[in-house]
């Protein structure tokens, strides 16, 4: 059964990673796929022509989810170029970790841009569309991190608890105009930001785990089909933890 068939989809930072999954698994469930990125580009045009090769309308676009005016141009343009925005997921995301003791302004800044203010820049820029058509589902990515807390990410932590509340405010305001709005919080999902670990921290990272592993992108990308879809329906305003039992 395909979950997604004939919806348009705006996925934030897609080029590798987790964003990466959820445009496969999307594209396997018969969506039609808009992806950003700022940096990778050759691994964009990659993901543009795996997608397009397998029968998916695929398109990447080279867009800071942090900038505003960049949000509004590119909602402009998936319009344009799919004529309807029915899902959004906001995905981009960094980390910038040190102890608060050696944390420059800058990191701080710079986390709370992409993680953060591009949920509030993205969600503005669909919110016309999705208006219009009386319909939408809106997932954010947050973390666990977000509800728990992490020492030596006080940026990334209190981005993403922002972000958690963000989704529960915009699921009140929009629930009467059938525009859904939750936000998914993964564990230890093994991508290249967390490549930067190393291995020993990995290992301690996967014994701590309920389930002994480290989670994939299938796993925060099947959550996500389930949000995205109608599967969902009757689903808003809700923090998913998909951590393998890290938060109970
Ligand atoms: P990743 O492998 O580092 O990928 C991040 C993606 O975001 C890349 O495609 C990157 O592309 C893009 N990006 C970065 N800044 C952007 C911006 N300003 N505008 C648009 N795109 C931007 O990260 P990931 O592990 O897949 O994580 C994805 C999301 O899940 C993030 O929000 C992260 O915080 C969250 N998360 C991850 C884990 C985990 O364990 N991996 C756990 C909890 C939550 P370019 O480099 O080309 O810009």
């Amino acid at each position: 059964m395909k979950l997604l068939k004939g919806k348009n989809v705006i996925i934030t930072g897609a080029s590798r990673g987790i964003g990466k999954g959820i445009a496969e698994v999307f594209a396997k469930h018969g969506a039609n796929i808009a992806f950003t990125y700022t940096s990778s580009d050759e691994k964009a045009k990659a993901l543009e022509y795996e997608l397009s090769s397998n029968g998916c309308k695929a398109k990447a676009y080279k867009s800071d989810a942090s900038d505003f005016e960049a949000a509004q141009q590119l909602s402009k343009d998936v319009m344009d170029d799919f004529g309807s925005i029915d899902v959004l997921v906001n995905n981009a995301g960094i980390t910038k970790d040190g102890l608060l003791m050696r944390m420059s302004e800058e990191d701080f800044d710079s986390v709370m841009n992409i993680n953060m203010k591009s949920v509030f820049n993205m969600t503005k820029a669909v919110l016309r569309p999705m208006l219009k058509a009386r319909a939408g589902s809106i997932i954010n990515m947050s973390s666990v991190v977000g509800v728990k807390g992490n020492s030596g990410q006080a940026n990334y932590s209190a981005s993403k608890a922002a972000i958690n509340g963000f989704t529960k405010s915009t699921a009140l305001e929009l629930g009467s105009r059938n525009i859904r709005c939750n936000s998914i919080a993964p564990g230890f999902i093994e991508t290249e930001m967390t490549e930067a670990l190393g291995d020993e921290t990995v290992k301690e990272w996967r014994e701590q785990i309920p389930l002994k592993r480290g989670g994939t992108t299938d796993d925060i990308a099947n959550t996500t089909l389930f949000l995205a879809s109608d599967m969902s329906a009757y689903v808003t305003g809700q923090v998913i933890n998909v951590c393998g039992g890290m938060l109970t």
